[in-house]
């Protein structure tokens, strides 16, 4: 950039900030029984807006790396200024509505409509009939945000029907249903969850936790869900340095067709009633994955994924790490601390394996290339590569390349917590040409060739070396070819098995022994 162009950028960045200078903005949420279509929101915007204030709508929700274009949702956008008088109300674009210069505070009200899938549609649902008993939004469907003005602290008021309780992990606000937020990145990554709710708490480490559910079923069995995620959260926080990076903790649990995402401090675990009710524990590397992200994503990130930008795509090559390593972790630390046994462990590897050794795209796209095209495709196109399942094995085998070359003296837990010290909020994150580097100076090994390989090339895994470190054998036996008619319905599959050798060294022990340890659980309190 040349010194002309900073002044003009300069010139122009105190221009708006001239133009706008947002102090403060109260969001309402109101949610009424009987209307089951949508929801309605106000936001009083103070401080000066000498051109107007405007608003826009979020394009997507960090976590889920997809286009949504929430301002779809919304109805009835109108204006306000201080003395309650209508002002003029233009749509510029899509995304943005902006309100005429008038008499501050400025209350923009809308209504915004129920997505008709679920937590991530941006279609409006047809208005039904009955009562409303459950009300959950991703904020970023629900809040717009102030254009110049994402900095300035929030509050939140929700108005409930009679008898709902709500569940935000937001700090509290001094009155009932009130809660404060210091920016808009926050009051956005804050899930709400209101209704005839079941809620539970519990400390660990002096934080206390929420499980919401989104039912008052006194039958679920919340102490189970509870003696699940104990080891889970003590395990996690331990590895990471021992103090957990928040004030408060949510898992929020409704209906939903099995996925999981994270928040800042909460995260939301949309499975089927039925089988979370009956066994919570089949659950537990989705709770743990979703925890882990608490370091891995929404603290330790790639630049790119914070301060969000909403307005659209941001691309990254490294969700192979931000997801693919968060899986990883989901499966260790259900290992280390006994939630999974041995051969759960291995049979839970073993799946992935045979998903990326049968899927021929490993060989024609990188991970890094699966990762920069996320938004394009979505989740229903992660068959193409998938870069929670490759990147869940390069976590594997740099791990075990670590340990291998260091006589395991060093692993991948040092690495995160390294790259936490060094790039973790509030720092920036890390540049898309930083990672190798800064995983190699951690590990005191250079790791760069052999990611850069895994990485942005095609070359094949050495699952079957690498496995090999621990006394594992992987073993692969070639598919018997399929002739005529048949060779043209299904394409033969390699069959994978991964078993203990039959005869191990005492180097193999130690390193399945480093692997499985647990040196963390018991730094952190059990209350
Ligand atoms: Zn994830």
């Amino acid at each position: 950039m040349t010194m002309c162009a900073r002044l003009i950028l300069g010139v122009c960045v105190l221009a708006s900030w001239i133009a706008a200078q947002i102090s403060g903005v109260a969001y309402t949420v109101t949610v009424k029984a009987d209307v089951l279509d949508r929801t309605f929101v106000s936001m009083t915007v103070s401080g000066t807006a000498a051109e107007g204030v405007s608003i826009e709508m979020p394009a997507w929700s960090p976590g889920a790396y997809e286009l949504r274009n929430y301002w779809k949702l919304l109805r009835n956008v109108e204006a306000t200024d201080a003395d309650g008088k209508t002002v003029s109300v233009t749509h510029p674009s899509d995304v943005r509505w902006t309100a005429a210069p008038a008499k501050m505070p400025v209350t923009f009200t809308y209504d915004r409509l129920e997505p008709a899938s679920g937590l991530f549609g941006a279609e409006g649902t047809k208005p039904r009939s009955g009562k409303r008993e459950h009300v959950a939004f991703n904020p970023t469907d629900t809040y717009a945000y102030v254009v110049d003005g994402k900095n300035a602290p929030c509050t939140l008021k929700l108005v409930v029907p009679d008898g709902w309780k709500h569940d935000v992990p937001l700090a509290p606000g001094g009155a009932p249903g009130v809660y404060t937020a210091p920016d808009y990145d926050t009051l956005a990554d804050a899930t709400v969850e209101m209704g005839k709710l079941r809620i539970h708490t519990f400390t660990v480490g002096g934080i206390r936790y929420t499980l919401t559910l989104d039912r008052d079923d006194p039958k679920f069995p919340m102490e189970s869900v509870e003696n699940l995620l104990r080891p889970i959260i003590r395990h996690s926080i331990g590895m990471m340095g021992g103090t957990a990076p928040f004030e408060r903790y949510s898992f929020q649990m409704h209906e939903g067709p099995g996925y999981g995402l994270e928040h800042l401090s909460s995260c939301t675990i949309a499975v089927p009633y039925f089988l979370l009710r009956q066994a919570p524990g089949q659950f537990d590397t989705l709770f743990a994955h979703e925890f882990f992200h608490l370091w891995n994503v929404k603290r330790l990130r790639p630049k790119v994924l914070g301060p969000f930008d909403y307005t659209g795509p941001c691309r990254t090559k490294h969700l192979w790490f931000s997801e693919g390593v968060t899986d990883y972790y989901a499966d260790l630390i259900c290992w280390r601390t006994g939630i999974t046994k041995d051969e759960v462990f291995r049979q839970n590897l073993l799946g992935e394996i045979r998903r990326l050794q049968s899927n021929p795209q490993r060989l024609k796209e990188s991970v890094a290339a699966a990762s920069m095209s996320a938004f394009d495709r979505g989740y229903s196109g992660l068959s193409t590569l998938d870069y929670y399942n490759k990147g869940k094995l390069v976590g594997l085998c740099l791990d075990l390349h670590i340990r291998r070359e260091t006589s395991n003296r060093k692993s991948l837990d040092d690495v995160m917590r390294d790259l936490h010290a060094a790039y973790g909020l509030p720092k920036a994150g890390f540049g898309e040409d930083e990672l190798f580097g800064a995983i190699s100076k951690s590990a005191g090994v250079d790791v760069a060739p052999q990611l850069s390989k895994w990485v942005d090339g095609m070359d094949e895994l050495p699952l079957i070396e690498m496995l090999a470190t621990v006394g594992w054998n992987l073993e692969k036996r070639a598919a018997a070819s399929v002739e005529g008619a048949e060779s043209r319905r299904r394409r033969p599959r390699d069959s994978w098995s991964l078993t203990p050798m039959r005869i191990t060294t005492y180097e193999h022990v130690e390193a399945l022994n480093a692997w499985k340890a647990d040196p963390y659980t018991e730094r952190v309190p059990r209350e």
